[in-house]
C-alpha cells in the first residue's frame, strides 16, 4: 500500500484524497495535504448542498488531526467558497472536519470524550489545547448528538431539579427520566420560563403521556406543571423535603449560637473573628456538621458532640429530633409514613420552634405532593445522584465560555448517549436501565 493511502486510512480520511505530506519544522508538525473526493467537492459547509464556485476563499487551510506518534497533525486543504442558494457564500464542507472550526471530527471527538472520562488538566495536556477550546468541542459534539437522537421520546415519569454554577450565581434546569435514569433535559435559567421551553420541546402529544413528575415543589416548577401537565401526579422529592427541615434546624442553630456564652461580638461578618469564638458558642459551632448528618453515619465525636447539645441546650435538641422525625415520615413511604407524617406535623405544630411550625405550614402546604412521593416510590436517588454529578461538572466546566458547553458536558456524561472514540462507530447508545455512563473521573 502506497504511504498515502496508509495516511488516509489511519487518519480516517474517508471521501478524501491525501495528496502529499511533509514535516513542517516551525510548527513542529506532519502536515497532510488533502482534497475531498469529487463527489465532496463544492458543497455548502452548513447544509452540504452541491453549489457552483464563489471563489478560492482564503486559500490553504489547516486543521490540527490526533497526534502521530508525539508529533503534532494538521491537515491541509484548499478553502475555497460557493455560493448556496440557501446560505449565500460559505466556505466549502470537508469531509473530516465540522464547519468552520480548526479540528477534525476525530479530534473533536477524543476531546469529548476525554473531558467526560478523565480530569481537566489531563485532556488539556495531553491534547495541548486550552480548555475553553475543549469547551466549544464539548459544545458541537453534543450539538451533533443532539441532532441525531431524540431524548424526549417515551417519557413518562420525570424529575425536575434545579442546580446552582459559577459560585451560586448562574441556575441550570434539569430533567431527568425517572424509568431510564438519563439526564435528558438541561436549560439556563431557573423559572417557569425556563421549563415552558422543554414543555414546548416536549410538545402536547407527549407532555400528555406523563404521569408522574417529581421536584422541590417550588413555586415555578408547580406554576409550570399546572400548566403543561395537568394530568400528571406531582411528587415531593424526599431529598429536598429533608433539606427543609435541615434549613429549619439551621435556624435553630444560629439561635443557640447567639445565645451561647463565649460568642465574639465584634464584627461578626469577618471569618477571622468567627473563627475566634470560644467557649459554648464555640461548641455549637463545631456540633453543626453532626446536626446535619443522618445519624447512622455519625462519628463517635459527632455523637457526643449531639450528646453535649442535649444535656445544654433541650430546645436545639429537640430541633435536631424534629428534622430527624421528618426523615424518618418520609423514608418510610406508603400507609406507614402517611401515619408518621401526620404524628410528625403534629409534633412540630406544638414545638413552639417558630423554624419548625413554619415548616409544619410547609409541609401541609406541599401534603398532597409529599404523599404522592410517598405512594408512587419514585427513586429518591436517582434525582439526588444526577444532581451531585452535575454539581461536579459545574466545578469541571468552570472557564468553559457560557452555559451551552457545561449542559453538552452534562448531557454527554449522564444523557444515555455517551461521546464515541473516533474509529469505534458513532452515536452508539449505551445500554438502557439505571446505569449511567461510570466513570465520571473529575479532577
Ligand atoms: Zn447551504
Amino acid at each position: 500500500m502506497q504511504f498515502r493511502r496508509v495516511l488516509q486510512k489511519a487518519f480516517g480520511l474517508v471521501h478524501a484524497v491525501v495528496e502529499d505530506f511533509d514535516y513542517d519544522e516551525a510548527e513542529g508538525a506532519v502536515v497532510i495535504s488533502a482534497r475531498p473526493v469529487a463527489k465532496a467537492r463544492n458543497r455548502c459547509g452548513r447544509c452540504g448542498r452541491r453549489s457552483p464556485r464563489y471563489d478560492q476563499g482564503a486559500g490553504r487551510r489547516r486543521w490540527r488531526a490526533l497526534d502521530l506518534g508525539t508529533c503534532k497533525v494538521l491537515v491541509e486543504a484548499d478553502a475555497p467558497r460557493v455560493r448556496c442558494p440557501a446560505h449565500g457564500v460559505v466556505v466549502t464542507a470537508v469531509p473530516w472536519a465540522r464547519h468552520d472550526v480548526g479540528h477534525t471530527k476525530d479530534f473533536d471527538d477524543l476531546a469529548a470524550w476525554l473531558a467526560v472520562h478523565v480530569s481537566k488538566s489531563a485532556v488539556q495536556d495531553l491534547l495541548r489545547i486550552a480548555w475553553r477550546t475543549v469547551g466549544a468541542i464539548v459544545a458541537r459534539v453534543g450539538a451533533d448528538i443532539d441532532a441525531a437522537v431524540d431524548r424526549l421520546e417515551g417519557l413518562r415519569r420525570i424529575g425536575i431539579d434545579e442546580i446552582s454554577y459559577k459560585r451560586g450565581y448562574r441556575f441550570l434546569t434539569i430533567v431527568v427520566d425517572h424509568d431510564t435514569g438519563r439526564l435528558v433535559w438541561v436549560g439556563p435559567g431557573h423559572d417557569a420560563a425556563t421549563l415552558d421551553a422543554f414543555f414546548v420541546a416536549l410538545g402536547p402529544e407527549r407532555a400528555a403521556l406523563i404521569t408522574h413528575v417529581s421536584s422541590d415543589m417550588a413555586r415555578w416548577v408547580r406554576k409550570a406543571v399546572a400548566t403543561h401537565i395537568p394530568g400528571a401526579i406531582h411528587c415531593a422529592d424526599p431529598f429536598h423535603v429533608v433539606s427543609w427541615a435541615t434549613k429549619a434546624l439551621d435556624v435553630e442553630r444560629r439561635r443557640a449560637w447567639n445565645q451561647a456564652s463565649g460568642r465574639h461580638r465584634v464584627n461578626m461578618a469577618a471569618r477571622s473573628d468567627y473563627r475566634k469564638t470560644t467557649g459554648d458558642a464555640r461548641k455549637v459551632r463545631a456540633a453543626r456538621y453532626a446536626l446535619w448528618k443522618n445519624p447512622e453515619d455519625l462519628t463517635v465525636h459527632q455523637r457526643h458532640q449531639l450528646e453535649w447539645v442535649a444535656r445544654t441546650d433541650p430546645r436545639l435538641w429537640r430541633a435536631y429530633l424534629l428534622k430527624e422525625g421528618l426523615r424518618y415520615a418520609v423514608a418510610l413511604k406508603g400507609d406507614e409514613g402517611k401515619e408518621a407524617l401526620e404524628a410528625w406535623l403534629d409534633w412540630a405544630r406544638r414545638s413552639r420552634i417558630t423554624a419548625f411550625v413554619e415548616l409544619a405550614r410547609k409541609v401541609v402546604d406541599n401534603r398532597p405532593a409529599i404523599e404522592a412521593m410517598m405512594d408512587s416510590r419514585l427513586s429518591n436517588g436517582l434525582v439526588e445522584s444526577t444532581n451531585t454529578k452535575i454539581r461536579l461538572l459545574t466545578r469541571v466546566a468552570f472557564g468553559f465560555h457560557g452555559p451551552q458547553p457545561l449542559i453538552a458536558l452534562a448531557m454527554l456524561a449522564l444523557g444515555g448517549h455517551p461521546p464515541v472514540l473516533p474509529g469505534r462507530g458513532r452515536f452508539a447508545a449505551a445500554p438502557s436501565g439505571r446505569s449511567a455512563p461510570s466513570g465520571l473521573a473529575l479532577g
